[in-house]
């Protein structure tokens, strides 16, 4: 058991971070040793499972990431860009892999998270499940293989509590659609418009987001041309599709070097 790599959880009491907490316990394949919640937060001194309502497993909620990061091999951090940006340089100064599920982040702020991974090994992505990257990796291929004359709109649902609009996985899905149709996505997005009004210039790609209810995150990738359309869909049901990829790509980079990788790295896509 002490053989296995120590992970600290960024943000536990969130709705990913008790998922992580479930996921870690159970996974067999790591030890839970630390868990990380904002200053003043109400979780903050208590037993990380009893503050979610169960038995008490030996982990104290703490507000100081420092201590809790230089016993851990890995940060799973599904937090704010704030606070991962913050943990970035923590981790790579402990040298622990650090996963980052936070999205939002504003260039500043990947800048910054580069400049750590050049120290540290930063595994990042918008969406940590099997079946959105591979919806990335058919989104690229169906965009390489359609001439530029098809438009290409992503459009996103999720909860109401959700705070950034496109979703990071929105912006990964445009993203590959312009690397499969060679061109950079700033030239050709139409980034902002609601999709329901207004013309969009031949072959742009574009982004629609709706959010409501308990909504986990569905994703369509729309290619319209002339008298046909295509439309690539993934939707998620449970957050442990993105809890397993996290711990996944935990493991995944106790043995690699420094740099910034993301989940088709992680799943060999
Ligand atoms: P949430 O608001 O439920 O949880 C965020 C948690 O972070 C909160 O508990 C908050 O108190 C905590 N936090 C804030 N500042 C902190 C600090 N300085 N130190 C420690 N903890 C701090 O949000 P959520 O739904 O769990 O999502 C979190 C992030 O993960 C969002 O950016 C979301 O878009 C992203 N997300 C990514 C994926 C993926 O697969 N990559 C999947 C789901 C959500």
């Amino acid at each position: 058991m002490a053989d296995l790599p120590g992970i600290v959880i960024m943000g536990v009491s969130g709705r990913m971070g008790q998922m992580l907490t479930h996921t870690v316990l159970e996974s067999g394949k790591a030890r839970l040793v630390g868990c990380v919640e904002r200053p003043g937060h109400p979780w903050v001194g208590q037993d990380v499972r009893a503050a979610m309502g169960g038995v008490p497993v030996g982990v104290t909620v703490t507000d100081e990431p420092i201590d809790a990061i230089a016993q851990a091999q890995a940060v799973i951090d599904f937090s704010t860009p704030a606070a991962s940006v913050g943990i970035a340089r923590l981790a790579a100064q402990a040298r622990a892999v650090h996963v980052i599920g936070t999205t939002g982040f504003s260039p500043e702020d990947l800048e910054q998270i580069r400049l750590a991974a050049r120290h540290a090994i930063v595994v990042r992505a918008g969406n940590m499940s099997l079946g959105v990257n591979l919806l990335v990796q058919l989104t690229r291929r169906v965009a390489a293989a359609l001439d530029a004359d098809f438009d290409i709109e992503v459009i996103e649902a999720h909860h109401r509590h959700k705070v950034d609009a496109p979703s990071g996985t929105a912006l990964m899905l445009g993203q590959a659609a312009a690397e499969g149709r060679g061109v950079a996505l700033d030239e050709v997005s139409e980034r902002g418009r609601d999709g329901l009004t207004g013309a969009r210039a031949r072959g742009a790609i574009g982004f629609s987001a709706i959010r409501g209810g308990d909504i986990v995150g569905e994703h369509d990738v729309v290619f319209a041309g002339e008298g046909e359309r295509i439309v690539l869909r993934h939707v998620a049901t449970d957050r442990a599709v993105f809890a397993r990829g996290a711990l996944k790509a935990a493991l995944w980079g106790q043995d690699k070097k420094p740099g910034e990788y993301d989940m088709l790295d992680v799943l060999g896509l």
